[in-house]
C-alpha cells in the first residue's frame, strides 16, 4: 500500500512522561487527509527550498520531506513559472502513490497567481497568506480574492503573520493611538498587539467573506523566544483557531535547533500548538530533512508523540577514549531512521523502543538494561567484550571486530519478534 498522509498518524505513547498542561481547545482544520487541532495529536510540518519551478526538484524534494515524516510540506509560489508547475508537482508525488497535502506559499502576488491559475488552486491543499505581504495599496481586495480562491476550490488557509513583515498601516495606526494615551506602553507591547490585531482581523475578515471558520489556522511569528512565547500565548487566549507554532528564522546549526526547541516546548508544554515547523537554515547542500528530524525530536522529547526509536548514548568521558561506541550510536540511529519508512507500515509500536548504546561498564550495564534492548561497550583497559541486553536481562556477549552487525542483527529479530502487526 503507498504511503499516504493518515499513515504518518503516529501513535501517542502510552504514557506521558511529563504532566503538561491539557490542550488548548482548537476546532479541527483538515488539511487533505490531515487533522490539525487539539482533538488530534500535533502535526509537524516542513518547506522545500527548491525553485518551485523545477518541477521534478520539487516534487523530489516534497516527498523525501513527506518520507521523513514531514505531514504537510510547503512550497512557496511566488511567480507564474512556480504556479504553472504546481499541478505537475502534485501530479508527479501522485505518480509516486504519495498522497502530501500541499500548502502554497503566497506572497505579493497570490490573488493574481490563484485567479490566473486555477489548476494551480485546485492542486495545492491550503493557502498560507501572510496580510502583510498582500499589497499595501489594495490589500484588503486582494486578501479577500485568495479568501475567495479559497473558498472557490474548498481549501483552507494559514493566515500567518510574520514580525519582519507586520501590516506597516495597522502598526502606524496603532503606535500612534499608543503615543497619544495617557499611559503609553512600552512600544515592543504594542508591536506584539499590532501582529495579533492584524492575524485576528484577518481570519474575521475571511469570515466575514464566507470562508469557514474551521477552514483557518493562525501563526504569529517571531525570531526572539521570550517574544514569541508570550506572543502565542496572547493568541491563544484570543481565538479557538489551531495554531500554526514555529520560531522565525530560527537560524544554523545549534543555535537554530536550541532556540526553536526552547520556544516550541515551553508553548507545547501549556497546551499551546497544533502544528509545527522547525525553520533550520541548512548548510549548503545540507539535508533538508533536518528540520523535520528536530520537530519531531522535541514532540517525542516531550513524551507528546513518538517518531521513532529512540538511542540512548552516553556522552563518553576519559573512561572510553576510542570513537568506537560514538561510531556505534550514530550507525545505530542511522539504521533506525532507515528502517521507519517500513516499519511504520509492518511494524505498529516500534516507535516506543529504546535502544541503549553506552561506552563502559560504570553506566553501561545499568542504562541498557532500563532499554529494551541495550549494549555496553568495553571501555579503555576494560575487557574487549560487549554484554548485550534485552529486556533487562543479559542476552548474550560479543567480541570481536563484527559487533555492529552481530547487534544489528539482534535488534532485528527483537523487532520482528515483539513488534508484529500482524506483518511476519
Ligand atoms: S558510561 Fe562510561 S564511558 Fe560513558 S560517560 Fe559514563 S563513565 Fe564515561
Amino acid at each position: 500500500m503507498p504511503p499516504c498522509a493518515l499513515a504518518y498518524n503516529y501513535p501517542k505513547p502510552k504514557s506521558p512522561t511529563v504532566p503538561f498542561a491539557s490542550r488548548r481547545k482548537s476546532v479541527t482544520t483538515w488539511v487533505r487527509g490531515v487533522p490539525v487541532g487539539s482533538d488530534h495529536p500535533v502535526v509537524v510540518q516542513s518547506m522545500t527550498n527548491t525553485d518551485t519551478a523545477d518541477a521534478a526538484g520539487t516534487a523530489d524534494q516534497v516527498a523525501e520531506l513527506f518520507e521523513a515524516g514531514s505531514q504537510k510540506v510547503r512550497i512557496t509560489v511566488n511567480n507564474d513559472e512556480a504556479a504553472r508547475a504546481v499541478p505537475e508537482i502534485r501530479q508527479r508525488l501522485t505518480d509516486r502513490g504519495l498522497d502530501v497535502p500541499l500548502i502554497g506559499d503566497f506572497h505579493y502576488n497570490g490573488h493574481l497567481l490563484l485567479a490566473k491559475y486555477p489548476a494551480c488552486a485546485a492542486a495545492l491543499d491550503k493557502y498560507r497568506i501572510n496580510p502583510g505581504n498582500v499589497g499595501s495599496k489594495h490589500r484588503d481586495a486582494n486578501f479577500t480574492t485568495i479568501v475567495q480562491a479559497a473558498i472557490d476550490h474548498d481549501k483552507p488557509v494559514r493566515i500567518g503573520v510574520n514580525w519582519g513583515s507586520l501590516d506597516q498601516d495597522l502598526l502606524t495606526q496603532m503606535m500612534d493611538a499608543n503615543a497619544s494615551s495617557t499611559t503609553p506602553r512600552d512600544a515592543k507591547d504594542v508591536y506584539m498587539d499590532a501582529m495579533l490585531e492584524s492575524a485576528l482581523r484577518s481570519a474575521a475578515l475571511a469570515e466575514e467573506v464566507g470562508l469557514a471558520h474551521d477552514k483557518i489556522i493562525v501563526s504569529a511569528k517571531i525570531s526572539v523566544v521570550p517574544d514569541l512565547v508570550e506572543c502565542y500565548r496572547r493568541l491563544a487566549a484570543r481565538c479557538d483557531y489551531p495554531l500554526h507554532l514555529g520560531l522565525t528564522e530560527a537560524g544554523m546549526g545549534n543555535k537554530g535547533v536550541v532556540a526553536s526547541s526552547a520556544a516550541l516546548a515551553i508553548l507545547l508544554a501549556e497546551g499551546i500548538g497544533d502544528t509545527i515547523r522547525v525553520s533550520l537554515t541548512p548548510k549548503p547542500n545540507g539535508d533538508r530533512r533536518e528540520e523535520v528530524f528536530v520537530a519531531q525530536q522535541i514532540l517525542q522529547s516531550l513524551g507528546l508523540r513518538s517518531f521513532a526509536p529512540q538511542v540512548t548514548a552516553c556522552p563518553g568521558c576519559g573512561r572510553t577514549t576510542s570513537t568506537f561506541f560514538q561510531h556505534m550510536a550514530e550507525d545505530i540511529q542511522g539504521y533506525l531512521r532507515e528502517q521507519m519508512p517500513i516499519w511504520r507500515e509492518t511494524r505498529p509500536g516500534v516507535v516506543e523502543m529504546k535502544v541503549a548504546v553506552m561506552g563502559c561498564v560504570v553506566n553501561g550495564p545499568g542504562e541498557s538494561k532500563h532499554a529494551n534492548i541495550g549494549i555496553s561497550l568495553p571501555g579503555t583497559f576494560e575487557e574487549p567484550k560487549a554484554p548485550v541486553y534485552v529486556d533487562g536481562k543479559l542476552f548474550t556477549t560479543l567480541k570481536g571486530d563484527h559487533i555492529v552487525k552481530e547487534f544489528l542483527v539482534i535488534l532485528d529479530r527483537y523487532v520482528d519478534r515483539n513488534y508484529k502487526g500482524g506483518v511476519d
